[in-house]
């Protein structure tokens, strides 16, 4: 077979192939404490599982209208309004995941030689997306400045220029954990207004903090008709497996990323999308918990890091956590899987060279495991 020029640009996750990498380890029989996966640990909560389950037995089993069903499009664009936002349901598009909604956004405005933008470190899937599009990446680096946008923002307005189609920014940030300040994001737009860029702002991580109120980009002057925000349910209401996102933007956006989706997903699932619309509605109590845990263990591994004289840069958001190891990062990820097992992803797969990601989704004692494993095989 001949496989095309642009599937051949790009590489598998890292992310999901280094956690498939644990769980065969595991199927060996291995004890592999698994802090690569960003997937928080606990079951979605019980009455969103329940909405799902009557839906189903209600017969919403059918195809639904390629944009999502129209109370769950409404919802989310109440729960946008909330946040300040200026959206009204046909300015969403409902995709079986957050990973989707950002392939539609991508595709829908990156040609071939397009440059594009990424704050780096940045998720692994923006730059496969891009390459796939057939954009060119120019990447600021923000490792320098502590991961923080702020003091960068004099490098981002030497990268952007009239040349320019797209920025992503993705705050509470993966792998990072950082939280961009309003100054940050004001900053941004002063950027993309002057350059007349498009800018995805990625938000998954939004419900996910710790003592700060992340502000949503497209709520500055300026940037709703610009910005393509972009958000799930996998993160905030642990339905990672569910696979249910969108994206909200102007409606003329809406309207060329709806063909791509109309021909490639038709829609999300029917009867997820049902159980989206109790999540947006009832939870408040369950995400509340499942945040506090994040908070209690991040604060955890920090100090246990600290004991051993690392030094982290305390995220405020997400539940990832960068670690300085070795230059080569990449060895340093399969040597502490191997000898530690201890699965983490390398910072490189980040643009991030010399970090490895630990995800602290995870219960505290396997983090203290993990740890205590770290520090007796001499990786700490
Ligand atoms: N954006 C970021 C920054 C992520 O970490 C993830 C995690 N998978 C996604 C988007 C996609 O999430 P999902 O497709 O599960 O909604
Ligand atoms: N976003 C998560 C991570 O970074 C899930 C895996 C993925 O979709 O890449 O680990």
């Amino acid at each position: 077979m001949n496989f095309s020029q642009r599937i051949q640009r790009v590489e598998p996750s890292a992310t999901l192939a280094i956690s498939s990498l644990a769980s065969q380890l595991e199927s060996e029989g291995k004890d592999v404490v698994d802090l690569s996966v960003g997937e928080p640990d606990f079951p979605t909560p019980d009455n969103v599982v329940e909405a799902g389950k009557e839906a189903m037995d209600a017969g919403h089993t059918g195809y639904t209208p390629s944009k999502g069903v129209p109370e769950l499009r409404a919802a989310i664009a109440e729960k946008l309004r909330d946040d300040g936002l200026d959206y009204e349901a046909d300015n969403v598009v409902v995709t079986p995941g957050a990973k989707q909604a950002l392939y539609e956004a991508v595709q829908s405005t990156v040609d071939d030689g397009d440059e594009v933008v990424l704050l780096d470190p940045a998720w692994v899937s923006y730059e496969a997306m891009v390459k796939l599009a057939g954009g060119d990446l120019n990447r600021v680096d923000l490792a320098p400045h502590d991961f923080q946008l702020e003091p960068a923002l004099d490098d981002l307005g030497e990268a952007v220029s009239d040349d320019t189609e797209l920025l992503v920014v993705n705050s509470p940030n993966n792998p990072t954990g950082a939280v961009y300040s309003d100054a940050a994001l004001e900053g941004v737009r002063d950027i993309a207004v002057d350059h007349d860029v498009t800018v995805i702002s990625d938000e998954i991580y939004e419900r996910i903090t710790y003592g700060v109120d992340p502000t949503s980009l497209a709520t500055f002057d300026g940037m709703r008709e610009r910005t393509i925000t972009v958000n799930g349910f996998s993160k905030a209401y642990s339905m990672t497996g569910w696979r249910l996102g969108y994206l909200a933007a102007p409606e003329e956006l809406v309207s060329q990323a709806s063909k791509l989706h109309s021909h490639s997903v038709s829609s999300a699932t029917n009867f997820v999308q049902r159980a989206g619309i109790e999540a947006l509605g009832d939870t408040e109590a369950a995400v509340g918990e499942m945040v506090e845990a994040f908070h209690e263990r991040r604060d955890r591994l920090a100090a246990l890091l600290e004991e051993h004289d690392v030094d982290v840069r305390m995220p405020d958001g997400a539940f990832y956590m960068m670690l300085p190891v070795a230059d080569d990062d990449q060895q340093w990820c399969e040597d502490v899987l191997e000898q530690a097992h201890v699965a983490t992803v390398p910072g490189s797969a980040f643009g991030a060279p010399g970090y490895a990601r630990m995800s602290y989704a995870n219960s505290i004692e396997r983090i203290e495991e993990a740890v205590r494993r770290l520090a007796d095989e001499g990786f700490l």
